[in-house]
């Protein structure tokens, strides 16, 4: 049993069969990349996952229990933070104001600032906030407004976001699109430490190969809204199904 269970999704948007008999198992403490052609439907089935979208069809367990019909929310405080395709983060605000908003969101449900309960309070959530940034490098940038970072210390600023929240299982879609190599590697090395130090389970969306092979355990290929192949990385590699998928792109 995985950490996360899709079985038989199914969602349509209109005419579009968008995904079908969607089967996939992510095992604890290990990186999941799914990868796949432009429209093989990979957002969509991670929007499924994150209660954005309600599949047709199917069910998605998580940690032993059903996520469907659950909020965005709801998922979250179960163990699932997810990082986007663009950063989303708070530009107007500082760094540290980005990662304390985070922790109110876990705590709270609503993305608010100024949300302590009580000065005890405000001194454990800045402690835990300060700590987070120091263990990404990026205490010294506490005060700067979040729309002045470079964009590979924004990837990072939303990473902290999601991990000051500790889940279990970390999705990102795309992480590294319209990345200079050099913050591409950083992420990359960034990803590593989560999954190695923190026992975090990393399903990732990649369009980037050197990435994928970076990190990932095991692989499935989306193609057409279902699933091609799943297997280790090296199998995957030259593999003629995945080839044929990719022709035309
Ligand atoms: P990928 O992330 O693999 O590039 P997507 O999941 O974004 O693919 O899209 C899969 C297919 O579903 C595409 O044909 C896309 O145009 C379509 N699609 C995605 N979201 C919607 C939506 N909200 N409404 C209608 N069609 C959508
Ligand atoms: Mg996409």
């Amino acid at each position: 049993m995985g950490i996360l269970e899709v079985k038989d999704v199914g969602k349509r948007f209109g005419g579009l069969q968008a995904l079908s008999d969607v089967n996939l198992s992510v095992r604890e403490n290990t990186c999941h990349a799914i990868i796949g052609p432009n429209g093989a439907g990979k957002s969509t089935l991670l929007n499924c996952l994150v209660g954005k979208l309600i599949p047709d069809t199917g069910s998605v367990m998580f940690d032993g229990q059903s996520v469907l019909g659950r909020s965005p929310h709801e998922i979250n405080q179960m163990g699932i933070s997810r990082v986007f395709q663009t950063p989303e983060i708070f530009g107007d605000l500082s760094v540290m104001e980005n990662i304390l908003i985070s922790l109110f969101a876990k705590r709270d449900g609503a993305f608010r600032m100024h949300a302590f309960e009580s000065v005890a309070d405000e001194r454990g959530l800045q402690e835990e906030a300060e700590r987070m940034l120091d263990e990404v490098n990026m205490l010294d940038k506490r005060q700067m407004h979040a729309a002045s970072l470079s964009r590979g210390d924004k990837r990072r600023l939303e990473m902290a976001m999601c991990l000051v929240q500790k889940p279990k299982l970390l999705l990102l879609d795309e992480p590294t699109a319209g990345m200079a190599r050099a913050d591409t590697n950083n992420t990359i090395e960034l990803l590593k430490e989560i999954k190695e130090k923190r026992n975090i389970t990393i399903a990732i969306i990649e369009h980037d190969m050197h990435v994928v092979f970076s990190l990932a355990d095991r692989i499935t290929v989306l193609a057409q809204g279902t699933p091609l192949v799943e297997d280790v990385p090296q199998k995957i590699k030259g593999h003629p199904k995945v080839k044929e998928a990719y022709l035309g792109e």
